[in-house]
């Protein structure tokens, strides 16, 4: 499939291609769309849906197609992000954990193609609006010189300098920062806005500013790519401060455990009162994802302009009892909404058939505006757009989807960390997941958490692998491909090879 980008010229002129837009939050679980309890999509899942007021998203996901099973296949911030802009597992994005000055190890790569790269050389106008949180923070203030953009150390937030925007021509964007209703941006021009406005309101009046062309941001000839980052549905989720009062006045009276519905939730857990917080989250994105919706229609410009929303990763938020909300291979941490609308072109459906990975939204959007043949070479996710469209010509679809974790590796004298170590790896296939954990010394296995996604689909039971070792060897055998295709240090290296079949002939180092 892949031919080096920038060669061929297609046939469709640039002006009749389809715009993009692109809407994440960040830590939005795919539960956390109030369709799953409403008929037409209920009986698609074998989950109870959070009892979450969405109902913007639920009137769009019956315009559109929604799958099932869409993973975050690292589900940390950067690293999605990595492979969401590059079309690359995390070894060859450059984004091998999350984005921190003490960790240069991870930063995207400045020569991957991204998919902003692709679609500006076709043409397209390309705008980033919020979070971004790919980069590794260097002392590079525009208002500071030689100074991080904060004084934490070691300092996450991050400036992002033209050079480094992978041809996104506006911007308007951050790195990373938590405080939900005072958030900051940098913009085109390096200059700094301090907002105070509860950040996906305040994004979302950037995003319709753009659409009507206000200030005159971008060329109407041409089509645009939009990429939404809100950060919310996102930590803290402690107060008033982090969502609006009209949408957490929705939740406020409601008990726990009307909130926390599935088996596998802990309402007794501490944190458990943050659930009234993170849905009012979920709601309010909902309201702000509708205003996009709305200015579309009422500019002209819903028919011809493909219109996507996800999300980082999930958040377990007091399922299986873990405090940890993502980094897991739990289904709430790693199963993300997928929505995809795109009229005329895309029948609306629920697709319980692909399990979508990250590595593989960035080319099977290049397929939808029909730019398949401009994919880039080194990208090693698959394009399915032909799945979407109906036209038939997708790529095979994968066994399942990769899970992965890294942890940091070796420091240099200042304390850097300079090298990553591939903590886990695993598998999640339509009926299960595997994801095996080990030791830093030794190499050998520290741990599993294999589960029956059907026979258990809350992920109450860890069943020992010497249980069920059919099932286990066949599960790893299946990793091999994966692992393969991401082009994984396990796979380099033959890690637990006494677990997994790598074919003799794998040897790298
Ligand atoms: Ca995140």
């Amino acid at each position: 499939m892949a031919v080096a980008a920038c060669i061929t010229a297609s046939a469709q002129a640039p002006a009749n291609r389809p715009n993009i837009i692109y809407v994440f939050p960040d830590q939005m679980r795919n539960h956390a769309m109030g369709f799953w309890n409403e008929e037409g999509f209920r009986d698609s899942v074998n989950f109870k849906g959070d009892p979450v007021i969405t109902p913007r998203l639920n009137a769009f996901a019956r315009q559109a197609r929604v799958l099932t099973s869409c993973q975050s296949n690292f589900p940390l911030s950067s690293p999605h992000r990595g492979m969401l802009l590059t079309g690359m597992f995390s070894e060859n994005s450059g984004v091998s954990a999350n984005c921190v000055a003490n960790r240069p190890v991870s930063d995207l790569r400045d020569d991957a193609v991204c998919i902003s790269d692709v679609l500006s050389s076709a043409g397209y106008n390309c705008a980033y609006i919020g979070k971004l949180h790919a980069h590794h923070p260097t002392p590079n203030d525009p208002d500071r010189p030689g100074l991080y953009v904060e004084d934490r150390v070691p300092a996450w937030d991050a400036y992002t300098p033209p050079e480094r925007r992978h041809s996104f021509d506006y911007w308007y964007s951050y790195g990373t920062f938590d405080v939900h209703k005072h958030p900051h941006y940098w913009d085109t021009d390096g200059r700094r806005h301090d907002i105070d406005d509860w950040s996906p309101r305040h994004e979302t009046n950037k995003a319709i500013a753009y659409l009507r062309n206000d200030g005159n941001v971008r060329d109407t000839s041409r089509p645009f790519f939009m990429m939404v980052s809100y950060n919310p549905p996102h930590s803290p989720y402690r107060s008033t401060d982090d969502c609006l009062e009209e949408d957490y006045a929705l939740y406020a009276d409601k008990p726990l455990g009307e909130l926390l519905v599935r088996e596998n939730a802990d309402t007794t857990m501490s944190k458990a009162v943050s659930a009234r917080y993170y849905f009012a989250s979920v709601t309010g994105v909902d309201r702000q994802f509708g205003r996009i919706l709305d200015t579309l229609d009422s500019l002209g410009l819903a028919d011809n302009t493909i219109v996507v929303f996800s999300s980082d990763h999930g958040e377990t938020m007091c399922s299986q009892g873990v405090e940890d909300p993502k980094n897991s291979p739990y289904s709430e941490s790693m199963n993300v909404p997928m929505l995809v609308r795109y009229p005329g072109h895309i029948a609306p459906d629920v697709d319980r058939g692909l399990i979508m990975s990250s590595p593989d939204i960035m080319p099977t959007l290049l397929g939808m505006a029909g730019l398949a043949d401009r994919i880039p070479a080194e990208v090693e996710g698959r394009d399915y757009s032909g799945r979407f469209l109906g036209t038939g010509d997708s790529a095979p679809l994968r066994d399942g989807a990769l899970y992965m974790r890294n942890g940091d590796g070796d420091r240099d004298s200042l304390g850097n960390v300079i090298s990553y170590f591939p903590v886990a790896r695993g598998i999640k296939t339509d009926r299960y997941t595997i994801a095996l954990t080990i030791d830093k010394k030794t190499g050998k296995l520290k741990s599993s958490l294999f589960f029956d996604d059907i026979a258990d689909p809350y992920q109450l039971r860890n069943i020992p692998l010497d249980e069920q070792p059919e099932v286990v060897a066949d599960l790893c055998a299946r990793m091999v491909d994966l692992l393969r295709e991401a082009d994984d240090p396990w796979y380099k290296n033959h890690i637990l090879a006494d677990m997994i079949p790598y074919p003799s002939s794998a040897t790298a180092d």
